[in-house]
């Protein structure tokens, strides 16, 4: 078979996959990107490989190219966030190995310039628009959490010693941004190695939207989970040992958990194993029912990533 075709995408779930340029110092020839197609095609060439065996072709709902910017990206996600004032639980991530771009896609590389800002901010942004454009009609509150999830143990990123994550009342992106910037020191404090932790551990950011009708007093709640994965890299067993072996077990089985939920939920299964990891728990009420998901699948454009690249490609055509 000389292509891997994949199945249309089902129901509520969106996979879209975004290469990551090559940085500064890497040899753009060599590249596994083969080909990207409008309609979301994406076909990667093995560099081990010749003939017809060389290349694997994958569908997404959209592929965003190497130049692709922020707001193009925010573009195809906007839809999804007009939804949850609709009564939806709308579901972000971005997964993939270390290094291929997850947070740029979710924070940005910076939040003090306005285009590169991530669709976390870009979301946040919008859904304070909406409900500011809603206000005659609809009273809105916005509350906002932070948390990470390391070693199958959830973490409050806004307060200490408090037994479930604490929620924060929120009327402004500023407000919003205010308390990512607390959650992003907590995060790193007592970090040895910033990047080493951070990749890790998923980084889950839920906002909860409750609104009542003015004239009726109806309530409808929907709300907005923002995630950065772990890095999805395998770590070969022979290499680790101690605390980086578990780390590794435990990203292990919450990807696995996650991809498994998600599966479930593309196919209609009766039985959704969300009681499998802290992640699937933590984001149970979020996936499946009136729920939308969308997943950023992310992949280094460079050969020497070639076997994570298909792994990762591979993890998302089973969840698509
Ligand atoms: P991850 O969170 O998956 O580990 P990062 O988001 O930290 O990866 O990205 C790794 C590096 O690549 C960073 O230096 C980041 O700025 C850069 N990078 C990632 N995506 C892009 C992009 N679309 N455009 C420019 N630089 C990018
Ligand atoms: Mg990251």
């Amino acid at each position: 078979r000389l292509y891997n075709e994949v199945q249309e995408l089902k129901g509520n779930i969106r996979v879209y996959c975004r290469i990551r340029p090559f940085l500064q110092g890497q040899n753009k020839k060599q590249t596994s990107i083969e080909y990207t197609g409008e309609n979301g095609e994406l076909v990667v060439a093995n560099p081990l490989k010749q003939g017809k065996d060389t290349y694997r072709l994958f569908k997404f709902n959209k592929v965003f190219g190497p130049e692709s910017t922020q707001e193009e990206v925010f573009l195809d996600t906007r839809p999804m966030i007009r939804s949850i004032l609709d009564g939806y639980n709308v579901c972000i991530f971005a997964y993939g190995q270390t290094g291929s771009g997850k947070t740029y896609t979710m924070s940005g590389p910076s939040i003090t310039s306005e285009e590169d800002r991530g669709v976390n901010y870009r979301a946040l942004n919008d859904l304070f628009h909406l409900t500011q454009s809603r206000q005659n009609s609809v009273m809105y509150e916005v509350g906002v959490q932070m948390v990470e999830i390391y070693n199958e143990q959830v973490r409050d990123l806004l307060s200490q010693d408090v037994p479930d994550a604490s929620m924060h009342s929120v009327r402004s992106t500023e407000d919003v941004l205010e308390l990512m910037n607390i959650g992003l020191m907590n995060r790193t404090v007592g970090a040895t190695t910033l990047n080493e932790k951070s990749s890790r551990s998923h980084s889950v950011l839920p906002v909860h939207v409750r609104g009542v009708d003015v004239k009726t007093e109806s309530v409808l709640r929907g709300s907005l989970h923002l995630v950065d994965l772990a890095g999805s890299e395998r770590v070969g067993r022979s290499e680790v040992t101690g605390e980086r072996l578990k780390e590794a077990q435990h990203i292990n089985k919450s990807l696995s958990a996650l991809g498994d939920v998600i599966f479930a939920l593309a196919h209609k299964n009766p039985h959704v194993p969300y009681r499998n990891s802290k992640l699937t728990q933590v984001l149970q009420n979020s996936l499946g029912g009136q729920a939308k998901t969308l997943m950023f699948v992310q992949i280094n454009p460079d050969e020497d990533s070639y076997a994570e690249t298909v792994s990762t490609l591979k993890f998302a055509e089973r969840v698509s």
